[in-house]
């Protein structure tokens, strides 16, 4: 089959519409073309990513260091399956184990297949461990962990399950951040706490100091296992390698994804030494899961994030991006609160967000909305002052013409 001509980007939604199921309420823009932080659509307009394809290409777009890790990766061997050794694998998860509080990963595709197997370790070593009935996970309210059965199960967002059902047993959702709550809820029989150490879907969400603290001590009552997911929050994106870091308090098993490949789909599910013996051969499997293309882009991403200065320079960069803000909030009262770590930014609104993030497109900014009046900035982890004095232009003109628009 000869290469189709270049569409634009009327041609390529209207093709999308005809033949992509209506799972999203997607922009009308079609990238095809991202360098660093910039992206071009099919029409030839430029735009500055403050979203980096939901928190995923850590490194911008087309980065040499990804391209060439990926082009030579894929001239050598992509794929053998996982019933073979594989040297980019043990690799990727010596690095993620050396960095971490873990000492084995398992590899998949995707945040919620990471979850998956998070909860799955839990489950099985429970079962040896404290026995049969052991199998409630308690997961938080607005948390999200991904689009399977299982986790819109472990998902606290009642839009993800309904019309799903039956979904599977064993999760019941507690409010987030509340140590009363949780305390009240688990018990000698919990499985796992399940937790993202910043809700990121709920609405870029950050607990008060301690409450990871609070949690690991109820966990350890109750030898019940702690999980988080970080395929948000985790690979740099709050200035630490893992946003656990910024409590000190780890977990048993960790999920990542997202900008892990940084743009390649790959999950990890990473675990103790204690814990991860629960698995044996034929306990759980992914066909793709961590062949050498995945594992040689996220060992490229790895080796820069661990670079010296690199996650220096996201924190610094964060920090001017949240006052800068900060700033804006003070010209426009509709702004209830902005809050970040690092380049994992949530600004309140008492507006939908919505009509921003539409009018910021419109003006060459790319952001979204995490639940209907919180708007997130997730850019790129490598962008200076340049970017983000840019990025603050613009929101500040769409939020200029938002309040007129609630003041007329
Ligand atoms: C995005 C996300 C997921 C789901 O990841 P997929 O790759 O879409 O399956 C799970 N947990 C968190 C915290 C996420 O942000």
């Amino acid at each position: 089959m000869s290469k189709n001509a270049e569409m634009n980007n009327q041609a390529i939604i209207a093709l999308s519409e005809k033949h992509v199921m209506k799972t999203y309420a997607r922009q009308p823009v079609a990238f095809v073309r991202g360098k660093g932080a910039y992206l071009w659509d099919a029409d030839g307009k430029k735009y500055l990513d403050f979203l980096a394809g939901i928190a995923v290409n850590g490194l911008g777009h087309s980065h040499p260091a990804i391209t060439a890790a990926v082009a030579n990766q894929a001239a050598r061997l992509i794929h053998t399956s996982n019933l073979f050794y594989n040297q980019s694998q043990a690799e990727l998860a010596e690095l993620l184990c050396k960095n971490s509080f873990a000492d084995k990963a398992f590899f998949c595709n995707s945040g919620a297949e990471a979850n998956e197997a998070s909860v799955k370790l839990a489950r099985i070593y429970q079962k040896q461990k404290k026995g049969e009935g052991c199998f409630e996970i308690l997961t938080m309210e607005k948390s999200f962990h991904g689009r399977t059965l299982g986790m819109i199960a472990a998902t606290g967002q009642d839009k993800v399950k309904k019309g799903f059902e039956p979904l599977p047993e064993g999760f019941r959702h507690i409010p987030y951040d509340d140590l009363p709550a949780l305390a009240a809820a688990v018990n000698d029989k919990t499985c796992a706490v399940l937790l993202e150490p910043v809700q990121g879907e709920g609405g870029v969400r950050y607990h008060s100091p301690g409450y990871l603290q609070g949690v690991r001590e109820l966990c350890q009552k109750h030898s019940a296992l702690l999980i988080y997911d970080e395929v948000q929050s985790g690979m740099g994106r709050t200035g630490r390698l893992f946003a656990y870091e910024l409590s000190g308090v780890a977990p048993d098993i960790m999920s990542l994804a997202k900008s892990l490949g940084a743009g390649l789909p790959i999950g990890a599910c990473l675990a103790t030494d204690a814990v991860a013996q629960a698995f044996q051969p034929g306990s759980h499997a992914s066909t793709f899961g961590g062949n050498f293309l995945v594992c040689e882009a996220a060992k490229a991403f790895m080796g820069i994030l661990l670079s010296n200065g690199f996650l220096e320079q996201v924190r610094k960069n964060g920090a001017c991006l949240v006052e800068s803000l900060r700033g804006l909030q003070k010209k426009h009262p509709f702004i209830k609160e902005v809050r970040g770590e690092g380049l994992m930014i949530g600004i309140e609104l008492e507006i939908p967000g919505r009509p921003l993030v539409e009018a910021a497109l419109a003006e060459g900014l790319v952001i979204n909305a995490a639940q209907e009046k919180i708007l997130r900035l997730v850019p790129p982890l490598i962008i200076g002052k340049r970017e983000i004095d840019e990025a603050i232009e613009i929101l500040d003109d769409v939020f200029a013409r938002a309040s007129g628009g609630a003041a007329g």
